[in-house]
């Protein structure tokens, strides 16, 4: 028995996890969701966007399988993923990117593996104004934060037999920053001389990327970057409901989609559930049940390949339950 974390979160965040819940169960594993919600909704009924509880419940049981959640726009509200991400220090964020057979895209051979810095650099959204005509973003780069993620991505690279790592930086022009990110993958190439280090140029990867994708296997980088990669990355394989995540770190995982709360189709039971479906397998390997994450992988590539129960998002007419129980059935079968 496992005690699990669900956050169901905001927009179309419940309706794709009770999908990835419905289907985990369906693999017969025990688990003992343990639901605590945070985001708008919640800041909506009780004035405060993460309740005491969702802590209480992660710092307990250490995994969690979280919804999309929508930070309010507004002075005073901050990322309540980048805060959840700083607080219980999960570096490491994985978004494993591969073609579906059955999903229309032009690239046929897409399998590659981002991970991106989770703790600073821009994204983390240290800003000041200056005056009313001018503000400043700073941008943090350290040793430590640097050296993990891409050990991170070479130990994955190792396990996976992958034979080359990525490093995607813009150190020509932010010589310190992304200078010190640079020469951290260049000091930790050097304890895995089988696997090559490839440097590539933010602006030069996007090009690389859409027109030859497949040149690419693991790709690790900053923060911001890793968020904007990881989305053009989703548009090669069908787009962003069918991409996974995972925020690791040395104590505790979160494991959630990279697509947002969707507000434009949330509530209409029309989200594709692959993307948090397949999160939902990633939290399993993670957790040693690597059989039963095969299981699911398999039932949603299948259900994919027929095209016969896919979201609109997918080319199909099915919605986000009848997707679901399609691959609740193959698993049961
Ligand atoms: P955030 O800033 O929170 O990451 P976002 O503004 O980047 O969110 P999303 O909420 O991820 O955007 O949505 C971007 C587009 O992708 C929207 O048109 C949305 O409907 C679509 N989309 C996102 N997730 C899904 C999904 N699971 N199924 C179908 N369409 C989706």
């Amino acid at each position: 028995m496992y005690n699990i974390t669900l956050i169901p979160g905001d927009g179309i965040g419940p309706e794709v996890t009770n999908s990835a819940k419905k289907v985990i169960e369906a693999t017969g594993l025990k688990i003992n969701w343990d639901i605590v919600n945070a985001g708008a909704d919640v800041y909506t009924e009780k004035g405060v966007l993460v309740p005491d509880e969702v802590f209480k419940s992660l710092e307990k049981n250490k995994i969690a399988l979280k919804g999309p959640i929508t930070t309010p726009v507004g002075c005073g509200f901050r990322s309540i993923n980048v805060a959840l991400r700083k607080k219980y220090d999960l570096f490491s964020n994985v978004r494993p990117l591969k073609t579906i057979s059955g999903i229309k895209t032009p690239f046929k051979d897409v399998d590659l593996v981002v991970f991106r810095e989770n703790t600073e650099g821009l994204y983390s959204g240290i800003e000041r104004s200056i005056s009313n005509d001018s503000a400043e973003a700073i941008k943090v780069i350290t040793r430590k934060a640097s050296l993990r993620i891409v050990k991170a991505a070479f130990e994955y690279a190792v396990t996976n037999n992958k034979k080359k790592v990525t490093v995607v930086h813009k150190a020509n022009i932010m010589k310190l920053t992304d200078g010190l990110f640079l020469d951290c993958a260049r000091e930790v190439s050097k304890d895995y001389s089988h696997i090559e280090l490839e440097e590539v140029i933010v602006d030069n990867m996007c090009m690389q990327l859409v027109m030859n994708p497949s040149q690419f296997q693991v790709i690790v980088t900053t923060n911001l970057y890793g968020d904007i990669l990881s989305d053009l990355c989703a548009g090669l394989v069908g787009g962003l409901g069918v991409v996974p995540g995972a925020n690791i770190g040395d104590n505790m995982a979160i494991f959630e989609a990279v697509h947002g709360s969707a507000p434009d189709i949330a509530g209409k039971n029309a989200a594709n559930p692959t993307a948090l479906i397949l999160s939902g397998a990633m939290m399993l390997n993670y957790l040693g049940e690597k059989k039963k994450s095969d299981i699911i992988i398999n039932a949603v590539l299948k259900t994919i390949g027929e095209g016969k129960y896919i979201t609109k998002d997918l080319g199909g007419s099915s919605s986000t339950i009848e997707m679901t129980d399609a691959i609740v059935e193959k698993i049961l079968a």
